[in-house]
């Protein structure tokens, strides 16, 4: 037998990870010892491979820089309409081998690493991951910036640049534990700073309403310091721009009014203006209303628009003598993207420079604010909706508070001539909902403020219409749309499962990395024997790999022929977790029970962060701990189950066990996850779902077939129809023997012998107050698990629906929602064009 290929030599086996050409290498090679000298001051002796890695990123950021001056003087000239994603997460992961992968570097850099005497790879791990964002939606934000630069779209991504992103995660004792994600510690290649587009951000002061119109006044001003990050689409020599932005005290901050000793104290309080940008707050899919969170949404947004609408105004056909558009061609040059309410102060800012600076009429304002927004939901939940005390308001943004009253008055106007002596009405649609403390909904503002509303997968979009945004669907159907999430085939694909990329590309080209319908030709290879060992060779050898991985790091042995089920995600009661652990306890049960049966064996891994203040979250994992401690050490059960908890789940890690995984466990009650976009990584990567019809899971069952996902559980409508009789968690407790056993067990400490009631708070939420409704699922996911168990024992069987699950994945690429976004709201045209390559560094 031939010893299996390296992903150094599996590189080489394609067209599509570059050309390893003698003279690519050679200059690369030169470039790298150029920066290792000149660069890092370093020579082969003293450096270290974080040196190395270094020398490598700037190596391969030289092959960046042509194109992006390129792609904006190319932006300038023919000055198409822009495009702006602002977001307060990107979480973009790692940079260096995204670079290579859509630059067609790879295999000349490997090539050039190894002639050195250096392992690619290993210089590639030293890289921080960019976090700045808590899960889904940051990601999803990335994503785009990748499709967008794909598709030729002349698009920026805005956000704010934290200092630290979301948490690293520490397991001690079984417990979650918070450190500080110091990322930028020893520098960012991938970052330009730009300290000569400095713009002011204003807080608090008064509003003078004075003859010659409004002043805000008496204000504190913040510095906004932009840092750009390029975003190379895939292999079209575009480069877009990232611009984050940096909070810096202006030099005389606090300085007008010193008093004794003013000046040491003045210089150590910048540090309250420059905290802005100090942290990403880490809670998903949770509102916390906090003033610095509120201080972040509208730092970004303040300093965003000014760039807006001095690059409009800096365009060319802006500024030309012929044709001098003025601000009311806004629209047709400028699309801004709301990713959910985060930055919906965007609507607000961007009246007031219109109104108070630009001294426009409120109406033609207000049509030029609508006609540019456009609002993404990300979700129903109510404790995830952004309501902000209007006294906060008052105090911090005072204008734009009082231009929030105006929206309302007018919008209030409108509905109540369109529903006369509806009073319940104008109540629920009031941007303002009066009560205790006085709150601002930031979705209405938003829906209001918005041309389009989208939510993020079909059934996600039908319910926002049906329920929480009913009112505001019936008075303006059209204005509420779809767009699918959908997650980039670079990073998700190419990138993190080669192996797999390749025997794909083998099969039927390499065009699918561009245009991921093609994948449908695989059917054509569904009964293909040396297909079927291919696609299961590569899962294998992934298997082994991250396998090893979890030994080398965490001194974890797992079994690499056991059924790899996977379930990564944020810890939140809606995504269930607990139902996953009732099945892994229940499993526990049977195998002590009858320890002869042939039992399909099982390593369940599931890992995911913990919002530091969510107290059940943090429970969940100490339970998921727990129960691996009882059992993997017990010798009844042997390695037939194992139970792994996986440290710090982050895009890095995604891209490491997401290849390698066997089941994808997407098990959300249905009707709370808006889409779920790990759901689509597992399907391209070759695994198989068990999943409820929630999200995005219900077109990835439409799209491969109902017969190739493992689907359990409560549809939406069951869910609803238990609501009404009252969901009762004892009647199935009281019925089911397994479960009853499970949850007893949890309760009389199984899992906790050192501390008997550890999980009381647990056990009696999933019995007295479940707003999730765990038990109602119990059973049907039991029996689901059953028939996966089932077909696993069957390798060629499962392959098969393997390879039907792939070759249905193609409607899941995020190049397909940035088209629908482009011709559906922003009214611009996607290409795969590529514009002319600039010469590279010799
Ligand atoms: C894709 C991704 C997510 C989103 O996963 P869901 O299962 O859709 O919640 C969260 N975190 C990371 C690191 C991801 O890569």
């Amino acid at each position: 037998m031939s010893k299996p290929l390296t992903d150094q030599e599996k590189r080489k086996q394609i067209s599509v990870r570059g050309l390893a050409g003698v003279e690519n290498v050679a200059d690369l090679k030169l470039n790298f010892n150029r920066h290792l000298h000149f660069t890092l001051v370093k020579d082969r002796n003293v450096a270290t491979k974080r040196d190395y890695y270094f020398a490598l990123a700037n190596t391969v950021r030289d092959h960046l820089v042509g194109r992006w001056i390129r792609t904006q003087q190319h932006y300038y000239e023919t000055d198409p309409k822009r495009v702006y994603y602002l977001s307060l997460e990107f979480y973009m992961g790692r940079t260096l081998q995204n670079t290579m992968v859509n630059l067609a570097l790879e295999n000349a850099c490997d090539e050039a690493t190894y002639q050195l005497g250096l392992d690619m790879e290993e210089l590639q791990d030293i890289e921080e991951d960019a976090g700045l964002g808590n899960g889904g939606l940051g990601r999803l934000a990335a994503c785009f910036l990748d499709s967008m630069a794909s598709l030729g779209l002349a698009a920026y991504g805005y956000g704010i640049r934290y200092e630290f992103g979301i948490f690293n995660q520490k397991i001690v004792d079984g417990r979650q534990v918070e450190e500080a994600d110091d990322w930028l510690r020893y520098g960012n290649p991938w970052e330009k700073a730009r300290p000569e587009y400095m713009r002011p951000v204003h807080f608090y002061g008064r509003v003078e309403h004075a003859a010659d119109g409004v002043k805000w006044v008496d204000t504190q001003v913040v510095l906004a310091l932009p840092y750009d990050t390029p975003v190379p689409g895939y292999r079209n020599n575009i480069v877009n721009t990232m611009r984050l932005w940096s909070a810096k005290a202006p030099c005389d901050f606090n300085l007008q009014d010193f008093n004794v000793g003013g000046y040491i104290q003045a210089v150590l309080d910048r540090n309250l203006a420059e905290n802005i940008s100090r942290v990403l707050y880490p809670n998903d899919n949770f509102f916390e209303g906090k003033e610095l969170r509120l201080k972040q949404e509208y730092f970004v947004v303040a300093a965003t628009l000014q760039d807006i609408v001095r690059r409009f105004k800096a365009s060319k056909f802006g500024s030309t003598e012929f044709v001098r558009l003025d601000l009311s061609a806004l629209p047709d040059k400028v699309a801004i993207q709301l990713n959910d309410t985060h930055p919906a102060l965007a609507i607000p800012e961007l009246m007031r420079i219109l109104v108070d600076i630009e001294k426009l009429p409120w109406e033609k304002s207000w049509d030029i604010v609508v006609r540019t927004c456009a609002y993404t939901n990300h979700t129903v939940l109510p404790e995830a909706l952004e309501r902000w005390p209007v006294d906060l308001f008052q105090n911090l943004l005072p204008r734009h508070l009082e231009i929030i009253y105006e929206i309302n008055r007018r919008h209030l106007e409108r509905v109540g001539k369109l529903y006369p002596d509806d009073g319940d009405r104008l109540r629920r649609m009031s941007l303002i909902e009066e009560g205790d403390v006085k709150k601002i909904n930031m979705a209405h503002l938003c829906i209001v403020g918005s041309h389009a509303v989208n939510g993020v997968a079909r059934i996600h979009s039908e319910i926002i219409k049906d329920t929480v945004f009913k009112d505001f669907y019936d008075m303006d159907p059209p204005k509420f749309q779809n767009k699918t999430n959908g997650i980039t085939p670079r990073r998700w694909l190419l990138m993190c499962n080669p192996g797999l990329a390749d025997v794909i590309a083998e099969r039927i080209g390499d065009d699918y990395i561009r245009n991921l319908d093609l994948l449908k030709g695989l059917l054509e290879f569904v009964d293909d024997d040396a297909f079927i060992r291919d696609v299961a060779k590569v899962k294998q050898e992934n298997k082994m790999k991250f396998a090893s991985h979890l030994e080398e790091h965490y001194g974890v042995k797992i079994n690499p022929g056991s059924m790899f089920d996977v379930q990564v995600k944020r810890i939140h009661e809606y995504k269930r977790q607990l139902l996953n652990c009732l099945h892994v306890i229940t499993l526990y049960n049977r195998i002590r029970k009858e320890p002869n049966k042939a039992w399909t064996p099982r390593t369940v891994m599931i890992g995911g962060k913990a919002a530091p203040g969510y107290h059940t979250a943090k429970l969940i994992i100490q339970l998921i701990t727990s129960i691996g401690n009882v059992v993997n050490n017990d010798p009844v059960v042997g390695d037939r189950l194992k139970v792994v908890f996986l440290e710090n789940y982050r895009v890095t890690l995604a891209e490491k066990v997401i290849p390698a995984a066997d089941l994808s466990e997407q098990i959300s009650t249905a009707g709370t996850e808006a889409s779920g976009t790990g759901n689509m990584k597992f399907m391209l990567n070759g695994a198989l779902t068990i999943g409820t019809m929630d999200g995005a899971n219900v077109e990835m069952a439409e799209e491969a077939g109902e017969e190739n996902l493992f689907i359990f559980g409560m549809r939406v409508k069951d869910v609803e129809a238990l609501d009404k009789t009252g969901y009762d968690a004892m009647s199935y407790y009281n019925r089911i023997p397994e479960l009853k056993q499970a949850v007893s067990q949890i309760a009389a400490g199984l899992f906790s012998p050192n501390q008997v009631d550890l999980f009381k708070d647990l056990v009696n939420m999933l019995m007295h107050h479940d707003r999730f409704k765990v038990f109602a699922d119990y059973e049907d996911y039991i029996k689901c698990q059953e028939r996966v168990s089932a077909l696993y024992k069957n390798p060629k069987e499962w392959t098969k629906m393997v390879i039907r699950n792939i070759a249905a994945s193609g409607k899941f690429s995020s190049d397909r929602t940035i088209s629908q976004y482009a011709r559906e709201i922003w009214g611009m045209e996607p290409s795969l064009e590529k514009i002319a390559a600039p010469d590279d560094p010799r």
